[in-house]
């Protein structure tokens, strides 16, 4: 049977995991969870451990994992969530951050025009280098000379393959996003890469923006991108603007892919949002949703169209959270999902 991991961690997390599970118990997968409730900030806080060696055993010998969310503001150093999240990342080699952003229905778009509401594209993030390889330090700290250095890691080995990853998706086209016209060693790096890339996939139609034409035209023409590629820093700030675009963060979903091993972390775009935990208002369609993007990566298609489809239909029908313009609880979106199911 196959075993997935879940790790519903901490703030809004748990309520938005518990009806992921609720909708795929409701889907007959047969699936069993092994759900780890114990991996969260209040755990770090009295033990110091973020996630053990036999926690992380667990996860690897499962099919793939679906997490809520991690950090708690009482938790003020980075070491809890790179504890969690990025020992998932680097040891599973999650080099792969496929952030889907499609229109669930037009009403939720902020976008007035009809003709730019037409959004289905897929962000692809890289996962593992960039700018948040945490390589640096601050000189002369706590002095008025202090200077601070973080330095963004580019191989040709990370751009290479999450190039690669691009392409094997791409349905109209692949977009590059970088900003080489500026930061001139790592553009001209990716830019080597792209120029390899695009020749290996000479069938692929491609365009090539820098980050900041990149934001504007993800407002005035998001309906034009397929496939956007681009290193970890812009994806993480362009794959929110995506989401909002495409009618609110609550409702997007993500994975953290190794398509090689075929290993898969899969995460609501959103975090833990302690300002309404515990209120029963969390959206749940992201971790939703980042459930069904979990079915389809294990081979099971056709319940994650189904579950896919439940979802749009129950937001159509304004079922939805107050972030959506609705008046439901959590739990009753998750009802809603349920009943479109059957
Ligand atoms: P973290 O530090 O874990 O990323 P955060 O404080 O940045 O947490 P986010 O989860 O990124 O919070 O979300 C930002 C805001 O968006 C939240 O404060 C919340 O008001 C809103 N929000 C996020 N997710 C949801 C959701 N699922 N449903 C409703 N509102 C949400
Ligand atoms: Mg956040």
């Amino acid at each position: 049977m196959s075993v997935i991991t879940v790790i519903p961690g901490d703030g809004i997390g748990p309520e938005v995991i518990e009806q992921a599970l609720v909708v795929m118990d409701g889907l007959g997968t047969g699936l069993e969870f092994d759900v780890l409730d114990h991996v969260n900030a209040s755990t770090f806080l009295r033990t110091g451990v973020a996630l053990s060696d036999v926690d992380f055993r667990r996860v690897s010998a499962s099919q793939g994992t679906l997490l809520g969310a991690v950090g708690d503001p009482r938790v003020t150093s980075s070491e809890y969530a790179r504890g969690v999240l990025l020992r998932l990342r680097s040891d599973l080699d999650l080099y792969v951050n496929h952030r889907p952003a499609r229109l669930l229905d037009a009403r939720l778009s902020p976008l007035r025009d009809e003709q730019r509401r037409n959004i289905d594209c897929v962000i692809v993030r890289e996962n593992t280098e960039g700018l948040y390889a945490g390589i640096g330090g601050i000189l002369r700290s706590g002095s008025t000379e202090a200077v601070a250095i973080d330095a963004e890691v580019n191989t040709y080995y990370g751009i290479d393959r999450v190039l690669e990853y691009a392409f094997s998706i791409a349905r109209r086209g692949v977009c590059l996003v970088d900003k080489s016209n500026a930061v001139r060693s790592g553009g001209s790096l990716w830019q080597r890469c792209w120029a390899e890339a695009k020749q290996r996939n000479p069938d692929v139609p491609v365009t090539h923006l820098y980050v900041d034409a990149a934001a504007m035209k993800l407002v005035s023409d998001p309906a034009s991108f397929d496939v956007i590629v681009t290193n970890n820093s812009y994806g993480d700030i362009l794959s929110d603007l995506a989401a909002e675009v495409a009618g609110g963060i609550g409702a997007a979903a993500s994975a953290n892919i190794n398509p090689h091993t075929g290993y898969g972390l899969y995460e609501p775009v959103h975090g833990s949002a302690p300002d309404i935990a515990g209120t029963g208002v969390a959206n749940p369609l992201g971790a939703i949703l980042s459930g069904a993007m979990l079915l389809a990566r294990i081979g099971r298609e056709e319940q994650a169209r189904a579950l896919t489809r439940a979802v749009e239909a129950t937001v159509t029908a304004g079922r939805c959270t107050p972030d959506l313009g609705g008046d439901l609880h959590t739990k009753e979106v998750g009802a809603a999902v349920l009943a479109e199911l059957g």
